[in-house]
């Protein structure tokens, strides 16, 4: 049985109680088009039972949104020839999330689309790089 919010869109969605471009199903998933692509193909990934993000998300669900996403990626490759495939998740608004029921972004890239990285790559400082390292990892349980 999956719990849903019912104030949730991504809820309603997996309900059907809001129409969506449904593409995949399974037990634990539910794969639909995403209403502003960012290139042709662009997709969501949710999990039935409503989780807030990645921190809330049970991690079985996160394993089939995983393998769900893997599968579109397949299929978007074959079938829209993308050249490539980004898999995003925003957890948080900080970090740019909008809709607050765990989604995986499955975004073709073509060769050609205009898309960018929302950062420009630069050399880090390797001092701080090492201790940040070192303190997540005396915090692992
Ligand atoms: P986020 O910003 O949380 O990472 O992503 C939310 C995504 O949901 C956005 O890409 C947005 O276009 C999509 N979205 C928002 N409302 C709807 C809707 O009603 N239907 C569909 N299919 N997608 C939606
Ligand atoms: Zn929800």
């Amino acid at each position: 049985m999956s719990t849903t919010d019912p104030d949730c869109l991504f809820c309603k969605i997996v309900a059907g109680e809001i129409p969506a471009t449904v593409v995949a199903s399974d037990e634990r998933t539910v794969t639909f088009m995403d209403i502003n692509p960012a290139t042709r193909g662009h997709a969501l990934v949710v999990p039935r039972t409503h989780a807030r993000d990645l921190l809330e998300i049970d991690p079985e669900d996160l394993a089939a949104v995983a393998r769900a996403g893997q599968r579109l990626a397949k299929v978007s490759k074959a079938t829209l020839r993308a050249d490539g495939i980004n898999l995003i998740n925003s957890c948080g608004a900080e970090a740019w999330q909008t809709v607050f029921h765990f989604h995986l972004h499955v975004i073709p890239r073509y060769a050609d689309d205009p898309l960018q990285l929302p950062w420009v790559p630069s050399a880090g400082d390797q001092e701080q790089i090492q201790a940040t390292g070192a303190e997540l990892k005396e915090h692992y349980a």
